[in-house]
């Protein structure tokens, strides 16, 4: 693919990740759904290639590149059609670590970087609870100062590596005064922190590679130190990651849409019926091109946005325009490739009926369309 917004060095990364995916992920991956994980030498081997650290600055091991980076990583793991397997790297590099890349004290990011690059440490990012997801502001978990540290109370839902992964960005309350969006803080929480249990694993109709689970803290003691940047920022800083969030998610979607319409158009051009191949049925031909129309519009939205991000430009508007119409579009494009591999496209543990699955969430999950919608809405 050329690009604008890619650079030559870039698409040598790129090219990087794809062979890997295609060498060590598509072949190995099938097993990591019924064990609703994947393996940690697989997390580590990517840590010592150099993937977790697009983002991270030369100190650290990075190599200091911005959301751009970020989108294309996202769409080569979105091609190995395993989505729980690209979310439980997402949701490490993009949705935890930038936490402590951006707003940690040096001492924090020392703690936490070199091993959280290296794959050693593994991330997630605690927003979402029983009661508050879209709503981020209405989250009740608290975190009360004590002589020693603080002390976190609540329960989080669907947090992705929340089973098997090694820390948790948290959000608490730490101003019950404060209006709802100002007395939230960020805690970097370590497993095995006294008070803090995984309640339970979530079982998904997609994604299943990836562990999904509801977290509990009760009375659960953190260090003075364990506190992200600034007290009562947590929500600004929220609201700034879910800008990356999003488009890593778009980027995810994009890369599972175009592999499915390779892999519906290789079926198209093989599967035989009334005296010819399907692709041979102009309905059939045109509804695949419609949809890489989709995808290729999309695709250059979403760079756009990333491009914005890169450049500390405002893109909460395009952002949320890409969350939006990527989360939309992957569904379409999937439904369209299920429905042109026939029957086969309904049976459990092909590719396209996988990526249908995994589809699914992408409307939902880190900003639902409608959240989106209003998002834009508002700056019209
Ligand atoms: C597999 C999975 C992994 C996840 N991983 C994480 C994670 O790692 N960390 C984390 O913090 N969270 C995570 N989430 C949570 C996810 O971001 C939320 O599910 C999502 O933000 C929606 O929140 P909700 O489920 O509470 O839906 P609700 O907020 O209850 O909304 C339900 C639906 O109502 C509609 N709706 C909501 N608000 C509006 C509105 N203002 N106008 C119109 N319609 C509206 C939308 O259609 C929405 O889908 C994950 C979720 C899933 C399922």
């Amino acid at each position: 693919m050329t690009s604008v917004y890619i650079d030559e060095d870039l698409e040598a990364i790129r090219s990087q990740i794809r062979h890997y995916v295609e060498r060590e992920i598509v072949p190995n991956a099938e097993p990591w759904e019924t064990e609703g994980m994947v393996p940690r030498e697989v997390l580590r081997q990517m840590g010592s290639l150099g993937f977790f650290g697009l983002r991270a600055p030369k100190e650290y091991e990075g190599i200091g590149l911005g959301a751009i980076a970020s989108v294309v990583l996202a769409e080569e793991l979105g091609r190995s059609t395993f989505g729980g397997f690209t979310i439980t790297v997402l949701a490490h590099t993009d949705l935890a670590v930038p936490y402590i890349l951006r707003f940690a004290s040096d001492d924090m990011k020392e703690r936490y970087l070199p091993a959280m690059v290296a794959g050693e440490t593994i991330g997630a990012l605690a927003v979402t609870e029983p009661d508050a997801g879209s709503d981020v502001a209405a989250m009740r978990t608290t975190a009360k100062r004590d002589g020693r540290g603080w002390v976190i109370n609540g329960a989080k839902m669907f947090i992705t590596n929340g089973v098997h992964g090694d820390m948790v960005v948290v959000a608490a309350r730490t101003d019950p005064e404060a209006k709802a969006s100002r007395g939230i803080s960020m805690f970097a929480v370590d497993k095995g922190a006294s008070g803090f249990t995984v309640g339970r694993s979530l079982h998904k109709m997609g994604w299943k590679s990836s562990d999904t689970a509801e977290l509990v803290f009760e009375g659960c003691r953190v260090p003075p130190d364990a506190l992200i940047g600034e007290e009562s920022q947590g929500f600004y800083y929220i609201m700034q990651n879910f800008q990356n969030e999003r488009l890593v998610l778009a980027g995810q979607s994009l890369g599972e849409a175009q592999r499915a319409v390779e892999i519906t158009i290789d079926h198209l051009r093989s599967r035989t019926a009334f005296g010819g191949v399907l692709w041979d049925k102009q309905a059939v031909r045109h509804r695949m091109a419609w949809a890489q129309t989709k995808i290729d519009a999309a695709r250059e939205l979403t760079y756009r946005a990333a491009w914005m991000e890169d450049r500390g430009v405002d893109c909460v508007r395009e952002v949320s325009e890409v969350k939006a119409l990527v989360g939309e579009t992957v569904n379409e494009v999937l439904y369209d490739c299920v429905q042109f591999h026939g029957g086969m496209g309904y049976i459990a543990e092909t590719e396209v009926e996988r990526l249908y699955r995994d589809a699914r969430i992408q409307s939902i999950g880190g900003g639902a369309t409608e959240v989106m919608l209003e998002e834009v809405a508002k700056r019209m």
